[in-house]
């Protein structure tokens, strides 16, 4: 079981020009997980690339991904996992940098495990009905590949709590961040 941990959100381009940033925010919200810090901003390429950071764990893994998605469709990949992170890398770069995102740190019991189960696959396609990812997007690897494009599923959210910690010091300083109480910490958060 693991204390109150922090993760970060960020509702992506696709999320604020369609006009989602209410929807999606009071789904964290009802589910008891607390807002402590959040902003609109517009990235420049150096904050994305440092969001999107080369690291070569997430270089293969988001790769090897991509090949299984192309193979599932009966393509044939000859290139490196590496290679195709890389270029899915270039694409996410782009596209988080153009328009703003709105960015906010949630708290809470198990919020990093918890807050990807409500938004979803990485691929909308996929996504279950009732996750963010699911219920607002029909997007899928086949559709964003033939455009070149990284798939437009909405939300980022850190994937692990150690990411979730690098990735809040990028996007907020502390004093943005806000300790306070909802009321529901009272039952949910008592000694026993
Ligand atoms: P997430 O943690 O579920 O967001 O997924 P990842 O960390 O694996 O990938 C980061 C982002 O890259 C995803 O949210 C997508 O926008 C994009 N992406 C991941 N895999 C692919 C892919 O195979 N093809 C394309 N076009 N985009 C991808
Ligand atoms: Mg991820």
């Amino acid at each position: 079981m693991s204390a109150k941990e922090r993760t970060l959100v960020l509702i992506k381009p696709d999320g604020v020009q369609r006009g989602l940033i209410g929807d999606i925010l009071s789904r964290f919200e009802r589910c008891g997980l607390k807002v402590i810090g959040m902003k609109m901003a517009y990235a420049d390429e150096k904050l994305a690339g440092d969001h999107y950071i080369a690291d070569e764990d997430w270089l293969d893994t988001v790769g090897e991904k991509a090949r299984k998605a192309y193979e599932q469709r009966g393509a044939k990949v000859e290139r490196k996992n590496r290679e195709i992170g890389l270029e899915i890398r270039e694409q996410l770069i782009k596209y988080l940098v153009m328009s703003p995102v709105v960015a906010f740190v949630l708290e809470g019991h198990n919020a990093v495990k918890h807050v990807r189960k409500i938004v979803g696959a990485t691929s909308p396609g996929d996504a279950a009905p009732g996750t963010i990812r699911g219920d607002y997007s029909f997007d899928s690897y086949a559709l964003a590949d033939k455009s070149k494009r990284p798939i437009q599923n909405l939300i980022h959210a850190s994937g692990e709590v150690d990411e979730a910690e690098r990735e809040i010091n990028l996007w907020f300083t502390d004093k943005e961040l806000h300790s306070w109480q909802r009321t529901d910490e009272a039952l949910l958060y008592r000694k026993g």
